[in-house]
């Protein structure tokens, strides 16, 4: 079977790894990217429990993560889980060595300006030329989502100082000391040494409200975390990255004949925290499953509608009272293991499991979910 895939980006190529790891041959396959995302200056951090095709990509694990909320500073363990970063070229070299092995992967560059079905299976249309194919995964074409529940808003600066200021152990996963005045906000540091991190702020903002003026607010909110909450004076911004990420916990149609969505396109940001990194590898390893397995990719897991309704309240709560993210991160995270946390998070919690977590979340957050149901 013949297989193109649209955009080699984190999706693009987590599928090809996926693919070629099967013992049976699934190909041959080509993947076409115009590099206008880079994978020199990409990078994604997640969490797992276990581990991972593509863990020699891994460049930095971490057992605990700091957290800042409510006026309480403190250090959690991750249990079973660990906190990994994956830079974007060492993904690249890692899947590129894999499909060396196989042989029959080609990477094009090229721009994807229009996929459509053809006959029994689609094709592409790769620098004006026509690309035929069986099956045709899209993680560039797609429209974003029709529902969007929230934005999250991000913008984060890569930072080099003159003497160590960071300790190289401990990210700080979210911290509240930052204005919750437009919308719930908080700052991520991942560190990559004594003297290196990505600092980012990161806010839930309603879908409706992006407005001009956004990126000197980040940027002044970032100066002043920086000055009084971590008193770093001294530093160098070496590389500055921002985004906005449409937020959806609708379904989504990702099947078009022959053509599968894939990677953002398919809807597998997490819609309460922006995270897509482990949801597309299980995703890859499902296609592959249903491509090696049933001839075709779309014998996949359906979305847990439980958890989507507690996304779905979580982003309608923050966006409306920004003050909520405070005090549902600083109720979920008051433990001494942030696994069951983690575990939730990762839509694999038991029901009872839930109950415990939920016990003492903010009644208000209940009565949303209560509204919602019915
Ligand atoms: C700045 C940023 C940081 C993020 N950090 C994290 C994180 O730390 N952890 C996490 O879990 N999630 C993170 N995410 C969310 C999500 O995991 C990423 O967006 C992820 O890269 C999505 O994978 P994708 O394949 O859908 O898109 P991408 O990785 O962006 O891949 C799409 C590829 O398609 C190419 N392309 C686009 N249009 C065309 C075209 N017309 N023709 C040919 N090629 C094209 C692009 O060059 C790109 O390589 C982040 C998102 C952003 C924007």
């Amino acid at each position: 079977m013949t297989i193109l895939i649209a955009g080699g980006g984190l999706s693009g190529l987590s599928l090809v790894a996926h693919l070629v790891a099967r013992p049976e041959p699934l190909g041959p396959i080509v993947v076409v990217d115009d590099g206008r995302r880079p994978l020199a200056t990409a990078g994604w951090s997640y969490w797992s429990a276990e581990p991972g095709l593509l863990d020699e990509a891994v460049s930095r694990v971490f057992d605990r993560f700091r957290v800042h909320a409510a006026g309480r500073d403190r250090v959690v363990g991750l249990g079973r889980y660990r906190y990994r970063f994956v830079r974007g070229d060492d993904l690249a070299a890692a899947v590129t060595k894999a499909a060396e092995k196989r042989g029959d992967v080609v990477f094009r560059q090229g721009r994807v300006t229009d996929i459509r079905q053809a006959g029994q299976g689609a094709e592409a249309v790769v620098n004006g030329e026509r690309i035929r194919a069986d099956w045709v995964f899209d993680s560039v074409l797609r429209p974003e989502p029709v529902q969007v529940d929230a934005m999250l808003v991000f913008r984060g600066w890569h930072l080099h100082t003159p003497v160590p200021e960071f300790d190289p152990g401990v990210p700080t996963f979210f911290d509240f000391r930052t204005s919750q005045h437009r919308a719930a906000s908080f700052v991520y540091v991942l560190p990559r040494g004594p003297q290196e991190a990505l600092v980012e702020h990161t806010a839930f903002a309603p879908a409706r409200s992006l407005g001009p003026g956004r990126a000197a607010d980040q940027r002044s909110a970032l100066r002043a975390y920086l000055s009084s909450v971590l008193g770093v004076r001294d530093y160098t911004i070496v590389r500055e990255e921002a985004a906005s990420l449409p937020l959806s916990t609708a379904d989504v149609d990702r099947r078009r004949g022959s053509i599968l969505a894939i990677g953002t396109k398919a809807g597998m940001i997490k819609a309460s925290t922006g995270y897509a990194y482990r949801r597309i590898q299980e995703d890859s390893a499902a296609i592959a499953r249903s491509l090696a397995i049933r001839g075709h990719p779309f014998d996949l897991p359906k979305p847990k509608s439980r958890h989507r309704l507690f996304d779905a309240t979580l982003l309608d709560v923050v966006t409306q009272d920004p003050s909520q993210l405070e005090r549902v991160f600083s109720t979920l995270f008051d433990r001494a293991s942030a696994e069951p946390v983690l575990r939730f998070l990762d839509e694999e919690s038991s029901i009872p499991q839930e109950g415990k977590l939920f016990a003492r979340l903010p009644p208000s957050l209940y009565a949303a979910v209560g509204r919602r149901h019915r």
